[in-house]
C-alpha cells in the first residue's frame, strides 16, 4: 500500500521518528507502514494537549458538539476507506468492519449530543449550593486491537464532548484506523485538541505515568491494566480500566436448542472471538448437551472462514501471530483433555487463520475454561445442577458480562441477578447501547464507560457554595 500514515501531533500530521510494518494477518505479510512515536513526540503531545485545553474546556457545550458532528461528517466521507483499512489491519470481515465504522460515527453523534449540565442541590434565601462538573484535562485513550476504532470512540468522544483533551494511543498491530482518524481530524479539531502516538508497545508506561496526563482510559489485557493501575500511582491520575473476561454463556433447561445455539455461535465466533464479552464457555443441562453440541459443531464445520475483503468470508483471521500462537496452544490442550466436536486445528493456507472449534468434555481446570482464549475455540461443558453451573460461571477471577439463554425471560433475570458480573445478557448478547454504562466487575476493570456514568468519569465535581444576604 502506497498511502503514508502520519501522528498527528500539534494539529500537524508529522512522520514519526522510526517507521514500523503493519501486518494482514490474512497473509502474515506487511503490507503498510505505520510511523512509530518516540518519548519526545509523546511530550510534544503531551504539552501540546495541555495548551490545548483551557481553549477547549472553556467552549459551551455547543460550540463543541459543532466541532463533533463536522468530525463525524469527516469521519463519514471516509466511510468505505476505514472500513477497508480495518480489515486489512485487524482481519476482521468487511461486513463487520463497516458496522465497527458505522458505530464510531454513530458514537461521536451521540455522545456530541449529550450536555451533562450542573446542577443545585440547595436554592433557599440564605444559601445556594449548586455541583458543577469540570474536565479534568489530558486524557490518554489507550486501545487495544480487537475493535481499533469503536474502543477508541467511547473514549474520545465523552472526553471531548465534556471538554477533555485526547491523545490517541492505538495497539501496535493495529494503528492505522486511528492514523487515518487522526487526519480526518486534522482540518477539523483545534490543534492539540485530539492527537494520535504510535509506538511499538514501549510507549504506554511513559503515557500513563507522565504528569502532562490528568486521566488513563485504558481497554486491554487484566495484565497490562494492572500496570497501568500502579503506574498512575505518582500523580494520582483518574482511570478507566476495561479489562478480560471470561464470560459464560449459561443455558438452562427451558432454553430451545435450535433456536440458542446459533445465537450462542456468534456470540463466540463474531470478530473471531477477539471479543472482551465474546461468549468463552458455555454450560448445559445434561439432557441438552449432545444435541449442543452436535449443533454447535455442525454450525462450526458450515461457517465461511476466510480473508475478511472476500465477501463470503464469515470468520476472518486471528489478528496477529502472538495470538495465533497462543490459540494453537489452546487446541493443542483441547484436544488431548477433550473431545473436538468440529475444527480444531489451524487452517493449512497462509495468515493467521483457525478452524471455528467446538470442544467437549473438558475438565473444569482446562486451561480453556479457566483462562480468556480470545479467539474462534469454544469449549461446552454439562452441568446436572443449576446452583453449581452458577458457582462454576462464578468462579473466575473475571465478571465483565455473561448470558442467560432461556424460554422464560423471568426466570432469565433472575438467575441473571446471581452472575457476578458487569453486563448479564438474556436471550441476546453484545447489546451495548451509547447509553448503557458497561464495565466489569472483580478484575475485569474498574469503572464504566457509556452511559451517564461513562460521561461522568472524565469529569470530576466542584461544588460551589453561597452564603446569600
Ligand atoms: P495484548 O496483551 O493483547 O497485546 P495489552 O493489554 O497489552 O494487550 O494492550 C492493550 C494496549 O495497551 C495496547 O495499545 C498496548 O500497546 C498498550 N500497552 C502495552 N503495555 C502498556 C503499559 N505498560 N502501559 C500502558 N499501555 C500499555
Amino acid at each position: 500500500m502506497d498511502q503514508a500514515f502520519r501522528l498527528l501531533i500539534d494539529g500537524a500530521l508529522v512522520d514519526g521518528v522510526a517507521e514500523m510494518p503493519v501486518i494482514n494477518p490474512a497473509t502474515g505479510r506487511a503490507f503498510a507502514t505505520a510511523p512509530r512515536a518516540d518519548a519526545g513526540q509523546l511530550d510534544a503531545a503531551v504539552a501540546s494537549a495541555g495548551r490545548a485545553f483551557p481553549g477547549w474546556a472553556g467552549l459551551s457545550y455547543a460550540e463543541r458538539r459543532a466541532f463533533i458532528e463536522r468530525f463525524a461528517d469527516g469521519v463519514e466521507v471516509r466511510f468505505e476507506e476505514l472500513a477497508r483499512l480495518m480489515t486489512m489491519e485487524q482481519g476482521k470481515p468487511l461486513v463487520q468492519a463497516r458496522g465497527e465504522v458505522g458505530g464510531t460515527i454513530a458514537g461521536l453523534r451521540y455522545f456530541a449530543a449529550q450536555d451533562i449540565g450542573s446542577h443545585v442541590i440547595r436554592d433557599t434565601p440564605a444559601e445556594r449550593i449548586t455541583e458543577h462538573r469540570s474536565p479534568l484535562g489530558v486524557v490518554a485513550a489507550i486501545t487495544p486491537w480487537n475493535f481499533p476504532l469503536i474502543l477508541l470512540v467511547v473514549k474520545l468522544a465523552p472526553a471531548l464532548i465534556t471538554g477533555n483533551v485526547v491523545i490517541a494511543k492505538p495497539a501496535p498491530t493495529t494503528p492505522l484506523t486511528t492514523l487515518l482518524l487522526g487526519e480526518v481530524a486534522a482540518d477539523i479539531l483545534p490543534p492539540g485538541v485530539f492527537q494520535t502516538l504510535a509506538d511499538a508497545n514501549d510507549l504506554g508506561a511513559a503515557l500513563t505515568s507522565h504528569p502532562g496526563i490528568a486521566h488513563v482510559s485504558f481497554t486491554g489485557s487484566t495484565a497490562t491494566g494492572k500496570k497501568v493501575l500502579s503506574s498512575t500511582v505518582d500523580t494520582l491520575k483518574r482511570f478507566t480500566l476495561e479489562l478480560g473476561g471470561n464470560d459464560a454463556a449459561l443455558v438452562l433447561d427451558d432454553a430451545d436448542v435450535a433456536k440458542v445455539a446459533p445465537a450462542i455461535f456468534g456470540a463466540a465466533m463474531v470478530n473471531a472471538g477477539q471479543v472482551c464479552l465474546a461468549a468463552k464457555r458455555v454450560y448445559a443441562p445434561r439432557a441438552m448437551y449432545d444435541d449442543l453440541c452436535d449443533a454447535l459443531g455442525a454450525l462450526a464445520r458450515a461457517a465461511v472462514v476466510g480473508e475478511g475483503l472476500d465477501q463470503d468470508s464469515q470468520i476472518g483471521p486471528v489478528q496477529n501471530s502472538a495470538q495465533y500462537a497462543k490459540l494453537i496452544d489452546y487446541l493443542a490442550e483441547a484436544r488431548e483433555q477433550g473431545k473436538i466436536v468440529a475444527g480444531g486445528a489451524p487452517l493449512e493456507r497462509e495468515g493467521y487463520f483457525i478452524a471455528p472449534t467446538i470442544v467437549r468434555d473438558l475438565p473444569d481446570d482446562a486451561r480453556l475454561v479457566r483462562e480468556e482464549q480470545f479467539g474462534p475455540v469454544l469449549p461446552v461443558l454439562p452441568y446436572d445442577d443449576l446452583g453449581q453451573a452458577i458457582a462454576a460461571v462464578n468462579a473466575s477471577e473475571y465478571g465483565l458480562g455473561g448470558t442467560i439463554w432461556t424460554g422464560n425471560p423471568e426466570r432469565g433475570e433472575l438467575v441473571a441477578m446471581l452472575i457476578d458480573s458487569g453486563t448479564v445478557w438474556v436471550n441476546r448478547h453484545l447489546d451495548l447501547p451509547f447509553d448503557v454504562a458497561f464495565g466489569g466487575a472483580k478484575q475485569s476493570g474498574l469503572g464504566r464507560q457509556q452511559g451517564i456514568e461513562g460521561l461522568l468519569e472524565f469529569t470530576q465535581a466542584k461544588i460551589i457554595n453561597i452564603a446569600k444576604g
